[in-house]
């Protein structure tokens, strides 16, 4: 068919890809297809949104991407096609927030939600943890909704697709407020590895950005909000402020960045690293992520800092992050708050598959689990395991596709 996925490493096998542009369209495409996947903005770096050589994607792209606030319920409603950053910007000229957004603005809602997509912050679950209701098409023709408090919605969320194409989402929103980012040179690893705590709580939300082998961590890039009391001046830990702005990549142009040096502005253009403007088509990068448990989180950073000369080699950057714990059964952060290890490779399939063997012995017996959308082996088959929810995850998706067809070789490793 000779479609790709965003970064061009992964080629869909699937017979085609259709793009209806209205829910009786959609529909009849989904009672007729033998197999079937719903097809986001093509941001994942695996095959967990592909289906088989027979099946068919649908890409959510053309169908209605409505935006309804309703203020009383504190809620959005929103196709679930549409992309974060034209729901940001909507929100904000209505006068409305979404908690926070991914480093992305161009990936698509019902997407990022179906594999738990997030940002950073302590106090921040990820981005399915807004969503307060869904309507799902189901395989049989059916549509399907799920509200917060309904005994299977939090198995409904982070649905990898399993479950049908969600058409629309119901988000959380709150006031809108401004932000700032700031960001510092050379954060001690002393301090990252002694004083975790205090580190990843100074600001709402804080990523540091590594190579691993550094004397010191290369960045600290921190999002305040306006107004809140903040402890961190020109000084993070004996990092200084930048006074330039810079892109987490040093020999990357800094124009593709969301406002720095401390200039306020409202969340929907600082709580995404990237700008929106900015429409990369492509990427020269493959991602992996590993959301390791929070109380193992030094321990896992130690291990992949042992592991920087074997990386080096593929590695762009990596990003370290928090994220508040949840009780939806397939969100890397079920049950626990985690710290997400993420590594931007070079575009080198061969290269990065050859490496990923040794981080995730590092990181897999610490209970690390693999970011569903982006590239990871599981070679053992461990991460069933990882998931205590799995079983009736699995009995959700057979009532509601009991042929199966929107199962795919991803699913069905996962699910066997
Ligand atoms: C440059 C870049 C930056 C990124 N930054 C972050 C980040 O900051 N944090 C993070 O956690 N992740 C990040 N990611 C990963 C990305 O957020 C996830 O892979 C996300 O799932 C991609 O959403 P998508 O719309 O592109 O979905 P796709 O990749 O198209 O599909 C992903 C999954 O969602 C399902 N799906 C899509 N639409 C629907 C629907 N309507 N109904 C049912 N299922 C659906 C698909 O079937 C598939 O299972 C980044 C990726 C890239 C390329």
């Amino acid at each position: 068919m000779g479609e790709k996925n965003w970064a061009g490493n992964y080629d869909y096998r699937a017979q085609r890809i259709v793009q209806p542009a209205d829910l009786d369209e959609l529909r009849e495409i989904v009672t007729t297809a033998p197999k079937i996947r719903a097809l986001g903005s093509r941001h994942s770096f695996n095959d967990l949104a592909d289906t088989d050589a027979d099946g068919v994607l649908v890409s959510t792209a053309a169908l209605p991407g409505d935006i309804r606030i309703d203020p009383g319920a504190r809620t959005v409603t929103v196709g679930g096609g549409v992309r974060y950053g034209d729901l940001a910007r909507e929100l904000q000229t209505a006068g409305w927030a979404l908690h926070n957004l991914a480093s992305l603005p161009h990936i698509s809602v019902a997407g990022a939600i179906a594999t738990a997509t997030h940002g950073s912050g302590d106090r921040n679950g990820n981005l399915s943890t807004a969503v307060a209701g869904l309507r799902i098409l189901a395989a049989s023709g059916d549509f399907v909704e799920f509200a917060r408090g309904d005994p299977e919605f939090a198995g409904a969320v982070v649905s990898l697709g399993a479950l049908g194409v969600v058409t629309e989402v119901v988000l959380d929103i709150r006031p809108t407020f401004d932000a700032r980012q700031r960001l510092f040179a050379g954060v001690p690893w002393e301090a990252v590895l002694e004083r975790f705590d205090e580190v990843t709580s100074a600001a709402y939300s804080v990523s540091l950005f590594t190579t691993w082998d550094e004397d010191a961590v290369a960045l600290a890039w921190l999002k305040e909000i306006d107004g809140a009391e903040t402890a961190i001046g020109d000084d993070f830990f004996g990092a200084p402020a930048l006074t330039e702005a810079r892109h987490m990549i040093p020999t990357m142009d800094v124009l593709n960045t969301t406002q720095q040096l401390g200039v306020v502005g409202p969340w929907s253009e600082r709580l995404a690293h990237f700008r929106f403007e900015f429409t990369p088509s492509n990427g020269e990068e493959i991602q992996s992520e590993y959301l390791v448990p929070r109380a193992r989180a030094v321990e896992a950073i130690r291990a992949v800092r042992e592991l920087a000369p074997v990386i080096a080699p593929v590695l762009q950057i990596s990003e370290i992050r928090t994220v508040a714990g949840d009780d939806l059964w397939l969100s890397s952060a079920y049950g626990t708050d985690v710290v997400g290890l993420h590594f931007t490779w070079l575009r080198d399939q061969a290269g990065v598959e050859a490496v990923l063997p040794a981080v995730e012995a590092a990181l897999l017996p610490l209970g690390a689990r693999p970011h569903w959308g982006k590239l990871s082996l599981d070679a053992d088959g461990v991460v069933p395991g990882l998931y205590p929810r799995l079983d009736e995850f699995r009995a959700l998706a057979d009532r509601l596709d009991p042929e199966g067809r929107f199962r795919n070789p991803f699913l069905t490793r996962l699910l066997a």
